[in-house]
């Protein structure tokens, strides 16, 4: 069996929807993950801001709007009477649902009951279409199985378990509809696997149910060589191993959810992304082959904080990075780049939630300087760190000032850190050098 995703955008229009049916519709079987309609979760995150902040009137208003835009989506996609009134009525449960959602809750309970309807809806909807044009599929409440641990990794046991349990209480049927995103968590309340889990949710049940082959479909031809919106001239990369992929995803492609890859790597199930709007391109597979093509992909990712940490103590002396790390443990906030001298250590941090303290514990031993608003600036290639293109890099980019270098952290790998104003020129001098072979 295979598993199918489809991201928000191919849930998004009535003319999407027809798309995802026809590329669904060939009589396998297969279970097929969705997100919600793209911009209802942003939408929905608003919401729950405004009822946590006690705006209630404004998210009242918002909750409105948006319901009469789901009952059109409603009238175009559903011809059929008892279909279209069955899927009005559920919605119009969801959105009573939401009028009824109170500051007097917690903000995550908020937020989680809030942001899980969007996915609960476009399956809803998108299971009615499937009945109308009479394919024989049948709705997987995501609830039944997703579940996440206390360190909100999934819990494969219980996912395993539970999944087989509701397979085979609602087939057979062709075509198996599930919600991507959401989940509970380990006590048992609504939860989710962060903005844009959905991917991940499909190589969860991926592994879990040893699918032949996860495909996720969006609207791009693929991972790119380099970032499309700051680029010209990128190109889908053909084939990438799971390290590789799991690296991109991480430093930014923001094509897949940074953990996709990990719950199939074990099986070397692989992950095919497709493009809904272009079936026929081949898009990129991911699989446990590798290829010696030097640096296959460059990716950036923003909102990073540079932490200089210099010591005295650190010469020739033992247990300072200990120290150093076991704050950052305590803050629960996890370290990207690392570089070292004899007296000082620079790291990188993308979550700043707990900058301020992480500051007032690194300040009893050591002086500080923080650098806000940088980029670290990925490469990415089989055994990357040996390739003769690699050397060509400083010379690229004599111009960009690098704040911190990584290399040879893993062979996949050479990550830069520069600041964010300097990020698009560096893209794109790299993307000219690299893949378009101008000359140095
Ligand atoms: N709907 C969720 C989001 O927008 C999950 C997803 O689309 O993957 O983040
Ligand atoms: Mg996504």
């Amino acid at each position: 069996m295979k598993v199918l995703k489809f991201g928000g955008t191919s849930v998004g229009s009535v003319e999407n929807m027809l798309n995802v049916k026809n590329i669904i519709n060939d009589g396998s079987e297969k279970v097929v993950v969705l997100s919600a309609m793209s911009g209802t979760t942003n939408q929905l995150v608003a919401i729950a801001k405004d009822i946590t902040e006690h705006r209630g009137d404004v998210a009242a208003e918002k909750v409105n709007a948006l319901h009469v835009t789901y009952n059109q989506v409603i009238d175009e996609l559903l011809t059929d009477a008892a279909l279209n009134a069955k899927t009005k009525t559920y919605v119009s449960g969801v959105f009573n649902f939401l009028l009824g959602c109170t500051s007097k809750w917690t903000a995550e309970l908020v937020e989680n009951q809030i942001v899980a309807q969007g996915e609960l809806m476009s399956t809803y909807m998108f299971n009615s279409f499937l009945q109308q044009e009479g394919v024989n599929s049948v709705l997987l409440p995501a609830l039944n199985f997703m579940k996440i641990d206390g360190f909100k990794e999934p819990d494969v046991q219980y996912i395993e378990e539970n999944l087989q349990v509701v397979l085979s209480e609602s087939g057979p049927a062709d075509i198996y509809i599930t919600q991507g995103f959401i989940c509970l968590d380990d006590a048992g309340e609504i939860s989710n696997l962060q903005r844009g889990g959905s991917d991940y949710t499909a190589t969860i049940i991926g592994a879990a149910i040893k699918a032949e082959e996860v495909q996720i479909w969006t609207d791009i031809d693929g991972m790119h060589n380099n970032d499309p919106r700051f680029v010209e001239h990128t190109n889908p990369i053909s084939d990438l191993s799971f390290d590789e992929a799991a690296e991109l995803a991480y430093f930014g492609a923001k094509i897949l959810h940074p953990q996709t890859v990990n719950p199939v790597r074990k099986d070397s199930i692989p992950v095919r992304l497709k493009n809904t709007m272009n079936p026929e391109a081949h898009g990129t597979l991911i699989s446990s082959k590798t290829s010696e093509t030097g640096i296959k992909a460059i990716a950036a990712k923003d909102g990073i904080t540079a932490i200089k940490i210099k010591s005295a103590h650190m010469l020739q002396a033992y247990g300072f990075l200990k120290k150093v790390f076991e704050i950052f443990e305590t803050y629960q906030t996890s370290i990207d780049m690392i570089t070292t001298s004899e007296v000082a250590v620079s790291l990188t941090i993308d979550d700043d939630k707990n900058l301020d303290k992480i500051l007032a514990e690194l300040d009893k031993i050591a002086s500080i300087e923080v650098d806000v608003n940088q980029s670290i600036v990925c490469l990415v290639g089989h055994a990357v760190v040996n390739h003769q293109d690699t050397f060509r890099l400083f010379q690229i980019l004599q111009d960009v000032k690098i704040r911190m270098i990584s290399y040879g952290g893993s062979n996949n790998n050479i990550s830069l850190l520069i600041d964010s104003q300097d990020k698009i020129k560096t893209l794109q001098k790299l993307n000219s050098y690299l893949f378009e072979m101008a000359a140095v």
